[in-house]
């Protein structure tokens, strides 16, 4: 049995004006511990799934589907009964140490006042674990004695990392973690995270629109775009061969995975408003067909753990060229081999460069593709046809 399972859970917020499908019918699993990675633009819906995981979503969101922690349905409890399974089973790490904790209280205040709820520890004992705490996430417990303002962004997060383990949970959300750190702390904050992933085993969810972040500590990703999830897999499958258009353009727009920077990203926007109809992506996507913008594609498994929700089945073929040989005849008879087995795939919404120096058949072998000139064998295929 997986430790979390979210089974097709909607999230629709209900304002005065429209509705807002933050969440639409998305499903994974969690397996006790791994470290799942959640990535997509803001707004994709990530942490609507951290906070309908919490139980902690507005009165105004309209929820359906379920949450189940350790087979045990969590989605419709109470607010008692789901503060059973806070801080002792899930916990979670925000993105804003400021806004998040209590600016008139010492941060070791904070993170014993959860101890003193949950485990009944007296303030001594939580005092003592605190100070533990404050050493597993790499800080000097003297910092236990200072308000939130006199710490810095990366201190801080380190300590709502403490106040997050304080109760030793089960599931660790960490909900853009390192989003407003610099590049220096944003990897100690990895490393640490690692560190106690090897040495306590947590399961963690971690949330972030930055892909070479989750994807340096994750070993499963879940890509979200608009309230759904379009691909999902193996972080090292995933980033080395995207199968959907979206996952394609989010690692192509990341110079530190994808070195050959993509300098056109995705064009468009994500599509706003409740009355969207097909695949959300299709106003950007490259290889839309008719029935994209008429329904909506299902997540299907894609072999080798992976899913991919596109009606193309994932970035499609667009030409592809298979053993071409082709030979220039001279004038005293001789012949020149000009091309010479040559095969090659393009595919949608792909740029592939030939290089080479003059007289590499660089020339004949578009005039092939071109169908200007006719190969003595191989064959071309543009859009599965042969031409
Ligand atoms: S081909 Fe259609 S279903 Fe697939 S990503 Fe593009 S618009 Fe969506």
């Amino acid at each position: 049995m997986s430790l979390l399972k979210i089974d097709d859970l909607k999230c629709h917020y209900m304002t005065d004006v429209n509705t807002v499908r933050a969440v639409d019918g998305i499903s994974f699993e969690i397996e006790d511990g791994e470290i799942l990675g959640i990535v997509g633009e803001s707004g994709s819906g990530k942490t609507t799934v951290a906070l309908g995981i919490m139980g902690l979503l507005p009165e105004n969101t309209a929820i359906s589907g379920e949450i189940l922690y350790r087979g045990e349905l969590i989605s419709s409890l109470p607010e008692s009964g789901m503060d059973r399974f806070r801080w002792k089973d899930i916990a979670i790490v925000f993105q804003n140490g400021l806004e998040v904790m209590n600016p008139v209280m010492k941060v070791g205040v904070q993170v014993t006042e959860p101890m003193k709820r949950h485990l009944d520890l007296s303030p001594d004992k939580a005092r003592s674990k605190c100070a533990d705490l404050f050493r597993t996430v790499g800080l000097d417990p003297k910092w236990m004695d200072l308000y939130p303002h006199q710490l810095s962004g990366g201190m801080r997060q380190r300590v709502l990392l403490a106040m997050a383990l304080s109760c030793d949970p089960k599931l660790l959300i960490l909900d853009e973690v390192t989003s407003a750190l610099d590049a220096f702390t944003r990897k100690e904050i990895r490393d640490l995270l690692v560190d106690l992933q090897k040495k306590n085993g947590y399961t963690m969810l971690m949330i972030s629109h930055d892909i070479t972040f989750v994807s340096s500590v994750a070993s499963r990703l879940v890509v979200m775009y608009s309230g759904r999830v379009v691909e999902s897999g193996p972080v090292r499958d995933i980033l080395v061969s995207p199968r959907h258009p979206y996952t394609r353009g989010l690692v192509h727009s990341t110079p530190d995975i994808f070195v050959y920077k993509d300098l056109w990203g995705i064009p468009g926007d994500v599509p706003a408003g409740d009355g969207f109809k097909g695949c959300p992506f299709s106003p950007r996507c490259t290889q839309k067909i008719d029935i994209c913008t008429k329904a909506s594609p299902v997540l299907m498994p894609a072999g080798g753990g992976r899913e991919i929700a596109c009606h193309r089945g994932g970035i499609a073929g667009l030409l592809e060229a298979k053993n071409l040989n082709f030979s220039y005849r001279l004038p005293d008879g001789e012949y020149l081999r000009a091309v010479d087995n040559v095969s090659l795939e393009v595919r949608e919404g792909e740029v592939l460069a030939v290089v080479g120096q003059t007289g590499s058949g660089k020339s004949t072998l578009a005039h092939i593709l071109a169908n200007v000139i006719r190969p003595e064998c191989g064959e071309v295929l543009f859009m599965d046809g042969d031409v």
